[in-house]
């Protein structure tokens, strides 16, 4: 399958026992959680929604969409990541969550205009035809519904930021997590959006301040960035 890389699977795979750990490599996706929830219920209110998060990891926000009131399924293909991701709910007793291991293609294939929101954060940047991807996700989209991405641009400033300063001075997150060659510049997300027929309605970007080790939203894309659209089709 052409949107799969088996080793970037592999990667998640091997660190899935740290996904809820906050101070583990999964820190950073623990820390832009809020911001990403904010951003996605301001958006599409999330309560009583039908729910598709792609990609979901371990279910960081899966789960905290779940909480708002959804009702959600996550999806992703390392097997170990759904099996932390199922076991956190349980734990947690959030019970309108479910999780398939299934590829997003042949998901879509048996669900096509389901659910009234989809989500897939930090995931196009690991796949080798994201496009593909993102031609799924409008095909799972009811008429109507919203599709939110997120991903890093690709810029100088975002291999200064998301590879030197992340993964080689920060040490947030592990050597190699990121490919800078798969970053994706917001043109390209929005033109592989309209050619999926997903109208796009607003690109917000993701700021992380290394002093106050903090983040926040705001105008400048230049490195991670959020981007909401709509489905065009009715
Ligand atoms: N979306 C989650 C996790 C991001 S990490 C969050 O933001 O919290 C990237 C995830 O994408 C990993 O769990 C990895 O297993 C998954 N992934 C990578 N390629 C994939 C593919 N082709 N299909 C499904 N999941 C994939």
């Amino acid at each position: 399958m052409n949107t799969v890389d088996a080793k970037e699977i592999d990667k998640f795979s091997e660190i899935a026992s740290r996904w809820w750990d906050k101070d583990s490599e999964f820190k950073p996706l623990h820390d832009i959680n809020p911001l990403r929830l904010d951003y996605i219920n301001q958006h599409a209110p999330l309560d009583g929604k039908r729910v598709l998060d792609v990609g979901c990891g371990g279910g960081i926000l899966s789960e905290s969409m779940a909480l708002l009131g959804a009702t959600v399924t996550g999806l992703d293909l390392s097997e170990p990541a759904i099996d932390v991701a199922r076991l956190h709910a349980m734990e947690a007793g959030v019970e309108n969550i479910n999780y398939e291991c299934c590829s997003t293609e042949d998901f879509a294939a048996e669900h096509a205009a389901t659910f009234d929101i989809v989500t897939c954060m930090e995931m196009l940047e690991h796949v080798p035809e994201p496009e593909q991807i993102v031609q799924a996700c409008q095909q799972l989209l009811k008429p109507g519904g919203a599709a939110f991405f997120s991903t890093l641009n690709r810029n100088g400033k975002s291999w200064l930021m998301a590879i030197v300063g992340a993964e080689y001075i920060l040490n947030l997150i592990p050597r190699g997590t990121h490919d800078w060659n798969r970053f994706i510049k917001p043109s390209e997300l929005a033109s592989w959006c309209r050619q999926s027929h997903l109208q796009t309605q607003d690109v917000t970007g993701m700021h992380y301040q290394p002093l106050s080790k903090t983040y926040s939203t705001g105008d400048n894309v230049d490195v991670n960035y959020l981007m909401y659209t709509t489905n065009a089709d009715t």
